[in-house]
């Protein structure tokens, strides 16, 4: 029998497909607005330009200088231009980091929200917003902060580089592995995190081979969409509190960081939810689920060690104290040997 469950929708526009990007106009013109500041990094020039100019005189500012893990000094820049041009509207071509600056736009002022994403974060379909100022982040999460349209564009994802891809996609699939182990799983976003699992996991066995293909984009793009989704709906568990931990206190790289460590938390915690990580399997089409992830990271050249991340082998100890002090709901309750054990193994990069 089907558990008693909670499910929240969340009211979004998404559009996915392919050469979308010349209907960005007409979105924002569907939000009835018509100034827009065009956000962008500086990685992010080129299609920046396309969309500048697709947006013709509907646009009034830009702004390029969008970046990781949104210092609150960079968005007051950006304030002070939406101001100053009398901006409705912000437009945001990247990944997590120009999401993330659209959103604390939007979190200040209300300004509707347009995201073409071009990584596979998922930050465009969840109404969390991190922010940081003097090296602290914090965390909030508000219905105005959600993006009102978000235009997945198949091509557009082609430009991001393999290997920016290969970690960005692993990233994508831990949303999708800890929701279906999350306290508040539930049948709907169980069905999003399974497609998720199954799209993400064929994307990048055929990534390799045919690294800029539409149907190997287009699978981890939808991929990613579904495992955003599964993060704006449930709770996540030790492998995200895990990665903040080590991206927060130890400046480790978002996405590679998620890399590294998933196959080694889905392996600490394959006892406590052996139904989970079969689904998982079965879904990837492969025995094991830990070991199907480390393959899929290791075929397509992916980062699988926290030593060759950066992160210091005396840095374990404190990592696991600060993970075991507060943490996220998980299945395996959490000891500190065990998780210094994991992360020891995550450090080394020895198979899960
Ligand atoms: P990112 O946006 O910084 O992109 C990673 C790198 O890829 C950057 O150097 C970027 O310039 C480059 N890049 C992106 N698209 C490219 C392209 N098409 N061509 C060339 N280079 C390209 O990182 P990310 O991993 O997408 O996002 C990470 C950030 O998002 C973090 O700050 C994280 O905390 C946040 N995040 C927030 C949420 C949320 O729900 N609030 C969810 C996921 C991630």
């Amino acid at each position: 029998m089907t558990a008693g469950f909670t499910y929240v929708g969340l009211p979004y526009r998404i559009r996915f497909g392919r050469d979308l990007l010349p209907e960005v106009d007409a979105e924002v013109a569907r939000l009835g607005r018509s100034r827009v500041l065009l956000l962008t990094s500086a990685d992010l020039a080129g299609p920046g330009d396309r969309v500048e100019e697709l947006l013709g005189p509907r646009c009034v500012a830009r702004f390029d200088g969008a970046a990781l893990h949104t210092p609150v000094g960079v968005t007051e820049e950006a304030l002070g231009l939406l101001q100053a041009s009398d901006a409705d509207c912000v437009v945001a071509v990247g990944g997590g980091s120009t999401t993330g600056l659209a959103k604390a736009l939007a979190a200040r002022t209300g300004v509707d929200q347009v995201i073409l994403p071009t990584t596979y974060a998922g930050s465009e379909v969840t109404p969390v917003l991190g922010e940081t100022a003097d090296g602290k982040k914090t965390t909030r999460s508000s219905p105005s902060i959600l993006p009102e349209t978000v235009l997945y564009d198949v091509e557009l994802s082609r430009g991001l580089p393999v290997p920016i891809a290969v970690t960005s996609a692993v990233n994508a699939l831990a949303h999708a592995v800890e929701a279906l182990y999350s306290a508040q799983a539930n049948p709907i976003v169980d069905g999003w995190a399974l497609d998720a699992v199954s799209a993400i996991g064929a994307g990048l066995e055929h990534l390799a081979a045919d690294p800029f293909g539409l149907d190997v984009r287009a699978d981890l793009l939808r991929g990613a969409w579904l495992a955003g989704m599964c993060l704006a709906s449930v709770g996540m568990g030790l492998h995200h509190k895990l990665c903040h931990v080590l991206g927060g206190s130890f400046g480790l790289p978002h996405a590679s960081t998620h890399t590294v460590v998933l196959p080694h938390v889905m392996r600490y915690n394959a006892p406590a939810a052996p139904a989970v990580l079969a689904r998982i399997a079965g879904a990837m089409g492969v025995p094991d689920a830990p070991s199907g992830v480390d393959y899929l990271v290791r075929r397509a050249d992916g980062p699988t060690s926290l030593r060759e991340l950066g992160l210091a082998f005396d840095a374990l100890g404190e990592a696991a104290d600060q993970a075991t002090a507060a943490p996220y709901p998980n299945p395996r309750t959490l000891t500190r040997e065990g998780v210094l054990e994991l992360l020891t193994r995550a450090w080394h990069g020895v198979r899960p």
